[in-house]
């Protein structure tokens, strides 16, 4: 399904200002179509906060549309953290209406520079090892709400004018749990009219919500696919995940494969590392087994600590061993890079502390 960005991109922004919509929108101000391309243009090529700030705006309009509330920026920055690592900044966004969501800014020593982001405020999937989903679940982000997070750091000045090469979908949320939001916010990165960032080098990450993976297998577009497996069996994976109740391993592997049938894509599998939970041998070659296929490709995450987390991580040696026994098995496997464990900003860790009553200065640290 081909989706319009500007239309998108409009029908948020004008709504959170309280229009009925963009028609409503465009006859009160009397804006002609390419007025409204100048606005997504300001917004999305040029990185504005605000109609204030677009000089090729006649005055009287930016007038206007600043007192009717219309803004382009849908999330504030509150706090910006960065890690001793020098390569990861975390930043916490104030939405509108008083939520927070956090993003994380990964400079990989300048290679390449990823930003992950968060697609709602909460989590409902509850995964035992998981500091979003202890938090629970708050709201639903919108296209914007969730675009503006990748815009905010393209547009930073202390991001030193490099370009953001890749934006993942792994910060707070499930992607697939507010399908069509992520979706718009996938043709808001990707319009080459707007921000303009290639498909390949976006990555949707899922739980593994079966219907959602059809669905997206039916989209013709060459985003990423990552699944959350951490388990080789329905007993543990259930234990771990309860959405594996609802959707057991071989209905998702099932949808894995109708993917790589109809796409001829990779699906990367994210499998966070446990000590004495899932990283004995044992469970090493039943993963093996269960990812046998050439598109397959797995991905150990070491476990970062989350606040009333029950589990240890697994030593250093152990994971090479468990990698070492998918790759002998021909299993692509790779060892993820920790980034940002001091400003609790890696995988996993992601938890408004608390939701920020006040406006509060930006503070870096
Ligand atoms: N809800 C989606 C998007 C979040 S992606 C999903 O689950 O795929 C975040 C990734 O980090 C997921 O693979 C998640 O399982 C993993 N993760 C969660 N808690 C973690 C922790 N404490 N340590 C390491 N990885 C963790």
């Amino acid at each position: 399904m081909k989706r319009d960005a500007l239309a998108i991109w409009l029908g948020d922004v004008v709504c959170a200002a309280g229009y009925s919509g963009a028609d409503a929108f465009a006859r009160e101000h009397a804006l002609k179509p390419f007025r409204l391309r100048q606005l997504y243009h300001a917004a999305t090529k040029e990185l504005r906060d605000d109609p204030g700030d677009v000089t090729t705006l006649p005055k009287e309009l930016r007038n206007a549309l600043m007192q009717r509330g219309i803004r382009f920026a849908s999330v504030e920055p509150v706090t910006l953290q960065r890690s001793r690592d020098a390569q990861t900044t975390k930043a916490v966004f104030r939405l509108r209406d008083g939520k927070a969501v956090e993003a994380v800014l990964m400079e990989h020593f300048g290679e390449r520079t990823t930003v992950c982001i968060s697609s709602q405020a909460g989590c409902a999937f509850a995964c035992a090892f998981c500091a979003t989903g202890q938090g629970g679940f708050n709201r639903n982000l919108s296209a914007v709400e969730i675009f503006d997070q990748a815009r905010f750091f393209a547009g930073e000045p202390a991001q030193r004018a490099k370009r953001i090469t890749n934006v993942v979908f792994m910060g707070m949320g499930e992607p697939f749990h507010n399908y069509e939001a992520v979706m718009g916010a996938v043709a808001l990165l990707n319009d080459p009219q707007g921000f303009g960032l290639g498909h390949r080098h976006i990555t949707i990450s899922t739980v593994g919500l079966v219907d959602k993976i059809d669905a997206f297998t039916k989209e013709d577009v060459q985003v990423n696919l990552a699944i959350s497996l951490h388990a080789p069996t329905d007993e543990l994976r259930s234990g771990l995940m309860p959405v594996n109740r609802r959707y057991p391993l071989q209905e998702l592997m099932a949808a894995c494969e109708r993917y790589v049938a109809a796409t001829r894509r990779k699906i990367f599998f994210e499998y966070v590392m446990l000590a004495g939970i899932n990283d004995d041998s044992a469970c090493a070659k039943a993963l093996a087994k269960l990812l046998r296929g050439p598109l397959y490709h797995v991905n150990l995450i070491p476990y970062n600590a989350t606040p009333d987390g029950a589990f240890e991580a697994t030593s250093d040696a152990r994971i090479w061993k468990f990698a070492k026994i998918l790759d002998d098995a021909r299993v692509a496997v790779t060892v993820r890079q920790n980034m940002g464990r001091d400003i609790t900003a890696a995988c996993g860790q992601l938890q408004v502390e608390s939701q920020p009553k006040a406006h509060l200065p930006m503070s870096r640290v």
